[in-house]
């Protein structure tokens, strides 16, 4: 859904609770606290009364949306615009757009960034694996191949971020201490299953897949990109759509929070077709706690 759709569907406030309780209730409230069905409606305050505990509750508690005093349509606003940006929205341009200070706007998006992480299974078949390096302040060190090898690579301002990719199929990226193999090993043996085929440059940290993996390498210190189906162009792609937004729209990404980002980045990739991903990251935003 667009945010004009958002707009239309939900005009009121009310109109947002009753699609949260539809989502997460089924329209029968179940007290958070003791789960007990036997709850009186408080209508003036949209919240319910426990029979059993007797606290009250709304549909929002443990949720993303809890004790916020923020009308539900601008949340509803802030998670369709963030879904349909594919670059990634600054805070400032999402505070604009939805009418919120930029502090609220940047809180709203590190609550959204909680309900934006994909549950998956093991990766297999053809597997794209690579290390990149986001920050630092040398922007013309934008090509990060370069500084692989040496000078650059343990650089303090940069942050190590290692990924593998499922041709034409979904993302795993994440912040790493450092592209060390025993790191990438671990993740790899993690992430995906044995028997597949993982292509990556010729970074001696992936020497040792075969036996478990079949490992096939394009020699980029050769200057060789693509042998065959042998590459790593799709997850590059994708390192540079990432460093893009961070630049454009994030400035500087705080190395506590870049998992959020590449968190984000990885759920609009790997949610790309999905149809009715508004309504899917609703039941997640419900499910996920409040927590920053
Ligand atoms: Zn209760």
């Amino acid at each position: 859904m667009n945010i004009i759709q958002v707009y239309k569907r939900f005009p009121t406030q009310n109109d947002c609770l009753n699609h949260l309780e539809r989502i997460r209730w089924k329209n029968k409230p179940h007290c958070p606290y003791c789960n007990s069905p036997s709850a009186t409606p408080m209508p003036k305050e949209n919240r319910y009364h426990c029979n059993s505990c007797n606290t009250s509750y709304s549909v929002t508690v443990g949720t993303i949306f809890h004790k916020t005093k923020l009308d539900l349509q601008k949340w509803f606003l802030a998670i369709s615009i963030i879904l349909n940006a594919k670059k990634g929205i600054s805070a400032r341009q999402l505070a604009r757009d939805i009418e919120v200070n930029k502090n609220t706007a940047w809180y709203m998006q590190m609550r959204v960034r909680n309900a934006l992480i994909d549950q998956m299974d093991l990766f297999e078949g053809i597997i794209e694996a690579d290390e990149t390096y986001i920050g630092g302040k040398n922007k013309s060190k934008h090509n990060n191949k370069k500084t692989k090898g040496g000078q650059g690579r343990n650089s303090k301002d940069k942050t190590p971020v290692f990924g593998i990719l499922e041709r034409d199929g979904k993302i795993r990226a994440i912040k790493v201490k450092d592209v060390s193999s025993r790191t990438l090993k671990s993740f790899i043996s993690e992430n995906i299953k044995k028997g597949s085929q993982i292509m990556t440059d010729d970074w001696k940290s992936y020497k040792g897949l075969n036996g478990k993996y079949q490992h096939l390498v394009v020699a980029h210190c050769k200057g060789e990109y693509v042998n065959g189906i042998v590459h790593t162009n799709t997850i590059e792609g994708f390192w540079s759509l990432l460093k893009r937004g961070i630049l454009g729209q994030y400035h500087h990404v705080t190395k506590q929070y870049l998992n959020k980002y590449i968190d984000e980045f990885c759920y609009r990739y790997n949610n790309r077709n999905v149809m009715d991903l508004f309504e899917q990251t609703l039941k997640r935003a419900l499910r996920g706690v409040g927590s920053d």
